[in-house]
């Protein structure tokens, strides 16, 4: 029985989904032995830190994640950065192989005039924030204007768009950090536009969450019904399935404008970005459209334009992802998951690409190495566990039951460290 060593970095859906694949390629000639490590103090990558936190059932994948962390060959180690504590080469002579599932932390940027400006932001900054993630408690989101502008039409747009058009209250259930929502609570924006650069018949948004936005108790939606009239015409006899449910959803929001409320989310189509305007601080947005040039006032931008990796010493990097050929990158060293492919796919997407990459994975392994693991690297980290993970997990659970939430995330790294029991 050969029992190999395999590093995975990074612990969110990509990372678990190849353990996953590696546990079902276990046979009774060979087992892995798995070892996730993960920067922050707390696993499960976009689950915790990305889907919105209006979207409860998206993040119930956790408990598969936790199903494959229950295996006894599987440990994580939280806590601990890949790159500046350990070295990507120091774990490759380690391990008989070692797999990147890091993702895209990165915002795309627009390249345009005025994108430094105060109240101009990426989602890959918004997002964290109001999920409560300990590297962006602090960031500095102006939501003291009456208009915010959304750049993009994909369906992080659509979450950022929603969350700064509902009713804040509205969230109170829901595990968003609690610093957004009482930021949320004393914003005084009440209109959103989230602008496409193309036609409806191209938007990037899928029609479940075009669906839902009527549901919203307290918001508008607009769109224009001319918009979606030419854009089926655009699109012809036979769209694809995709592009016709989109549109189908969109028509019917702009046959049924409610105009009963506070606040208002407007679609923007065929808006191209070319200047965001202020001295000190977002004053406006120009854009080039198919009638001019047209500006529209706000005092908040947010880009929801893709993501990108982020570099870690002894990876190639090209075009925002990890240079890699089917997820394999060199010697024993494999990537999966958005840092692989780029930022697309909703996170089941990352179950078969995680499972192919291990399969060629193990088609490459030799005679296990058995040249040690990370615990011989660690020397002064304070590591989080699996058991103690789960402290944290409890904890969160515990306070959110109080107050009617999932659960409440501690937004400070020493606090969770204390709820880990350390
Ligand atoms: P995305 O789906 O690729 O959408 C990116 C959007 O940004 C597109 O509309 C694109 O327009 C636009 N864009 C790109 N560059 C631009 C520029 N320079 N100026 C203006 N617009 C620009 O990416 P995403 O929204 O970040 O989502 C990533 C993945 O996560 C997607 O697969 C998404 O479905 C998934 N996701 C799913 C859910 C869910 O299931 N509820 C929630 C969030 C995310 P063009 O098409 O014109 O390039």
């Amino acid at each position: 029985m050969a029992a190999y060593k395999i590093a995975i970095v990074g612990a969110g859906p990509a990372g678990y989904f190849a353990a996953q694949a590696l546990q079902n390629l276990t046979d009774e000639n060979r087992v892995f032995e798995i070892d996730m490590i993960e920067r922050l103090p707390t696993p499960w990558g976009l689950v915790r830190s990305g889907v919105a936190p209006d979207h409860p059932k998206i993040k119930t994948v956790s408990k598969v994640f936790e199903k494959i962390a229950s295996d006894e060959k599987f440990r994580l180690f939280a806590n601990v950065e890949i790159g500046s504590d350990i070295s990507v080469a120091q774990l490759q002579e380690k391990y008989d192989a070692v797999i990147i599932a890091t993702g895209t932390p990165l915002g795309k940027s627009l390249g345009i005039p005025g994108e430094n400006l105060r109240g101009s932001l990426s989602a890959a900054v918004f997002v964290p924030w109001y999920n409560a993630h300990p590297d962006f408690v602090g960031v500095d989101i102006p939501l003291d204007a009456d208009t915010a502008i959304v750049i993009g039409a994909g369906n992080v747009a659509m979450d950022v768009a929603r969350m700064l058009a509902l009713e804040p209250s509205e969230l109170d259930p829901t595990d968003t950090a609690d610093h957004a929502i009482d930021s949320f609570k004393k914003s005084n924006i009440r209109k959103v536009y989230m602008s496409a650069r193309r036609g409806p018949e191209h938007a990037a948004f899928t029609s479940p969450e075009l669906r839902e936005l009527p549901k919203l108790e307290h918001t508008n939606i607009l769109i224009q019904k001319a918009d979606i009239e030419e854009a089926i015409v655009r699109a012809g006899d036979a769209p694809e399935k995709d592009v016709k449910s989109n549109l189908d959803a969109m028509l019917l929001i702009a046959e049924n404008p409610k105009s009963e409320h506070e606040r208002t989310m407007q679609f923007l189509f065929q808006h191209t970005p070319k200047e965001i305007l202020g001295t000190d601080r977002v004053e406006g947005v120009v854009y080039s459209t198919p009638n001019g040039d047209v500006t529209i006032k706000c005092g908040l931008v947010i880009t929801a334009i893709g993501y990108q990796a982020d570099a870690i010493d002894g990876i190639p990097y090209n075009n925002g992802k990890v240079v890699n050929t089917d997820g394999r990158v060199k010697e024993n060293l494999y990537v999966v998951g958005w840092a692989k492919r780029g930022p697309s796919g909703v996170i089941g997407t990352n179950k078969s690409d995680s499972t192919a990459v291990m399969e060629l994975l193990v088609e490459d392994l030799k005679s296990p190495k058995n040249a040690g693991d990370i615990s011989e690297l660690l020397t002064h980290q304070v590591v989080v566990s699996q058991e103690q993970w789960q402290k944290i997990n409890e904890a969160e659970v515990a306070a959110g039951e109080a107050k009617g939430k999932p659960r409440v995330k501690s937004v400070i790294r020493d606090e969770l460290l204390k709820q880990a029991g350390l």
